[in-house]
C-alpha cells in the first residue's frame, strides 16, 4: 500500500476503496491515535478515518517516529524515498528537493538560534564533503544543508549526532525551529533571557509523541523585550516579554505576553490574548496551547490546518478556556492571567538592523559582532573560519537571525580588529549597507520544487542594484518568497516579492509593500504585478525612489 496512496485525488485524496484498504489496514495494526490509545482507533482525535485528508492517514498509518527503519531502507539502495516515506521523512528533517536540486535538503534544528562555534565547524565539513560546499541560514534562525545523495543521508546523520547537532522535527508537521532573540542573554536592555525557555519547550516537544506529528507545521518565538526582536508577529505562538508596573492588578515584574495565531502568508499576524504567564510557566503554557492545537485542529484540510483557522472558527475566548482546561488536566499548578497590554511600560525601541555592526554588551566587558551574510548563504570556509572566531576570540557562541545573518558574541574588546581581519579574509563583514542588512529570501526555485523564482540570486542582484543608487538612513526589509507559501514572509517586509508566473509565461514577481513588524505592524498591500523578473531591479528603484521622495522624516512604508 505505501506509496500508492497518494495517486488519485478525491475530497482527502484518496477512492473509497483506498480507504477501505487503510481501515483495514489500521485495524489489523491495532493502530491507535497518539494520545496513548484513549481513542479509537477509526477517529483521530474525533475526527472520523475516512474524513481525515491524506497527510494525516498517513501519519496514522505510520507515526513520523517510527520511520528511521525506512531511512536505512532508502540509504542502501541510494534512492530517494518516495510514496508516504517521502512525506513522513521530512518529519525527521530531510526533504527531497528534486528535481530543483538533486538529493535531499537537509535542515538542522538549533532552538534559540543557538549553535556552537565548533557545531559551526561541522557543518562546514558536512556540507563540503557530502553537499554543495555551502549552508544557508534560514528565516527561522536555522541551518540547511542541501545535495545530500541518499546513500550518505546516515552518514550525514553520524556526523551531526558527533557534533551535538539533530535535524529531528524541522520539517512537515512539526513544531519548527524555536526562536529567539538573537541576542538573548548579552543584550544592555533585554528584560529576561528566554533561551533557556526555548530550549526546554523545543526538548519537551521533541520527546512528546503527541507533538511529532501536529496537525500542520506550527510556529513558536521567545522574545526578550529588548532592542533585537524575534520577529513574533508571523508566529502561532508568541511569548513577548514585557515589563510590568506597579498601578497592575498584579506583582510588578517581567511577565511573558502571549500572542496567538500568527501566518503571515495568510495574511493574519499575532493577535493579543490580553494573558500573560510568567517566564517560567512559559514551557507548560507552551505544551498545553499545542495539545488544544492538537486536539481541536482541522485534520479535514491541510489549508486549514493551522492555528489562525481554528482561532477564526471557535474564538479565541473558547481557545484560552480550553488551554486553562488543559493546565488543569495536566497538573501545570498555574492558570493564564488575564492582564491588560495598558499595564506594560513602554519597550525600549526595536531597531531591525542594529544587530549589524560591533555592539556593547550587557556585561560592558564584551562585545558582540554581528555579520550580514548574502540572503543567508554561507561557504565552507566562512563557517570554519566564524567558527574559529568564535572559539578563539568568543566563548564558543554564535547566534542565528531570523534576517538571516549571524551574530558572534563576547568578544573581548581589545580582538575587534583581528576579528574584523578574520572576517574581511573571507569576504565577510560587520557592516553592510541597509539593503544588504534587511534583504531575507526562501530557497526559491533554485533548490526549491515549489519555487517560481530564483529568489536568492535576483535579490542579491536587487540589493546591488540599490545599493548603487541610493544611500538610506533607515532600515528597510526586502523580502522574496519564491512562491506564495511566504517562507520568507513577504506581507512582513516593507517591499515583500512573491515568485509567480507573467502573462508571457516568464518568470516574475507580485510586489507587495507597507508590511512591518513589532512597533511598524502590518500587513503588506499589493502595489502591482506579477514584474517580469528583468525588469525586477527598475520597477523596485522607482517604488524606493518614490518612498525616498515623498516620506516626511522618518516614515516607513506603512
Ligand atoms: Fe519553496 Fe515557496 Fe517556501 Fe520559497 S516560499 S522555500 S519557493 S515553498
Amino acid at each position: 500500500m505505501r506509496g500508492d496512496l497518494v495517486t488519485e485525488q478525491t475530497d482527502n485524496g484518496f477512492t473509497q476503496d483506498q480507504i477501505a484498504c487503510l481501515m483495514s489496514a489500521l485495524t489489523k495494526l491495532d493502530l491507535t491515535a497518539p494520545s496513548g490509545g484513549k481513542t479509537p482507533a477509526e477517529h483521530v482525535y474525533g475526527t472520523p478515518l475516512e474524513d481525515l485528508c491524506k497527510e494525516e492517514i498517513a501519519k496514522y498509518k505510520l507515526h513520523p517516529l517510527d520511520i528511521w527503519d525506512r531511512l536505512e531502507h532508502w540509504t542502501a539502495r541510494n534512492e530517494i524515498a518516495t510514496g508516504l516515506d517521502q512525506f513522513l521523512l521530512r518529519h525527521l528533517g530531510f526533504f527531497n528537493v528534486e528535481p530543483a536540486s538533486r538529493g535531499y535538503m537537509i535542515r538542522l534544528r538549533l532552538p534559540a538560534c543557538q549553535m556552537r562555534g565548533d557545531q559551526m565547524q561541522a557543518v562546514a565539513e558536512i556540507a563540503d564533503t557530502y553537499g554543495p560546499g555551502h549552508a544557508h541560514v534560514t528565516t527561522r534562525g536555522n541551518l540547511q544543508v542541501r545535495e545530500i545523495a541518499p546513500k550518505d543521508v546516515l552518514k550525514v546523520m553520524d556526523a551531526l549526532t558527533e557534533a551535538g547537532l539533530s535535524c529531528q522535527g524541522s520539517g512537515a508537521d512539526s513544531a519548527r525551529n524555536l526562536t529567539t532573540s538573537p541576542t538573548a542573554g548579552f543584550d544592555p536592555v533585554e528584560l529576561i533571557n528566554l533561551a533557556p525557555h526555548t530550549r526546554r519547550l523545543s526538548n519537551l516537544i521533541l520527546n512528546k509523541r503527541d507533538l511529532r506529528a501536529l496537525p500542520r507545521k506550527f510556529n513558536i518565538s521567545f522574545d526578550n523585550g529588548g532592542s533585537i526582536s524575534a520577529l513574533s508577529d508571523s508566529n502561532d505562538i508568541a511569548f513577548q516579554a514585557v515589563k510590568v508596573g506597579n498601578d497592575a492588578p498584579v506583582d510588578p515584574g517581567i511577565y511573558c505576553r502571549i500572542g496567538l495565531g500568527g501566518i503571515s502568508g495568510h495574511r493574519d499576524l499575532t493577535r493579543e490574548t490580553g494573558m500573560v504567564c510568567t517566564p517560567d510557566q512559559t514551557v507548560m503554557a507552551g505544551f498545553a496551547m499545542l495539545m488544544v492545537f492538537v486536539e481541536h485542529a482541522d485534520r479535514t484540510n491541510r489549508k486549514r490546518a493551522r492555528l489562525k483557522y481554528l482561532l477564526d472558527a471557535k474564538g479565541l475566548e473558547w481557545f484560552i478556556e480550553a488551554t486553562q482546561a488543559k493546565l488543569a488536566e495536566i497538573d501545570a499548578g498555574f492558570q493564564l492571567t488575564a492582564l491588560n497590554p495598558t499595564h506594560d511600560l513602554p519597550r525600549p525601541p526595536v531597531d531591525r538592523h542594529a544587530h549589524i555592526g560591533v555592539h556593547p554588551q550587557s556585561d560592558a566587558r564584551c562585545e558582540y559582532a554581528g555579520i550580514a551574510l548574502e540572503m543567508g548563504r554561507l561557504s565552507c570556509d566562512q563557517m570554519r573560519s566564524l567558527g574559529r572566531i568564535a572559539m578563539v576570540h568568543g566563548r564558543n557562541d554564535i547566534r542565528l537571525t531570523v534576517w538571516q545573518n549571524v551574530l558572534i558574541p563576547h568578544l573581548k574588546a581589545g580582538q575587534i580588529d583581528q576579528v574584523k581581519q578574520d572576517l574581511h579574509a573571507v569576504g565577510l563583514g560587520t557592516s553592510a549597507t541597509a539593503f544588504a542588512a534587511g534583504a531575507v529570501a526562501c530557497t526559491g526555485k533554485t533548490a526549491c520544487k515549489l519555487g517560481l523564482a530564483h529568489t536568492k540570486e535576483d535579490g542579491t542582484a536587487l540589493v546591488r542594484h540599490l545599493e548603487n543608487r541610493f544611500t538610506l538612513d533607515t532600515p528597510i526589509n526586502i523580502h522574496l518568497t519564491g512562491c506564495p507559501n511566504s517562507c520568507a514572509q513577504h506581507y512582513i517586509g516593507d517591499i515583500g516579492l512573491v515568485g509567480a508566473t507573467t502573462t508571457e509565461g516568464e518568470t516574475g514577481y507580485h510586489v507587495v509593500v507597507g508590511g512591518g513588524s513589532d512597533h511598524d505592524k502590518g500587513i503588506g498591500r499589493a502595489l502591482c504585478g506579477p514584474v517580469p523578473h528583468t525588469q525586477l531591479n527598475d520597477v523596485i528603484a522607482q517604488v524606493v525612489g518614490s518612498y525616498l521622495d515623498r516620506r516626511e522624516g522618518q516614515e516607513t512604508f506603512l
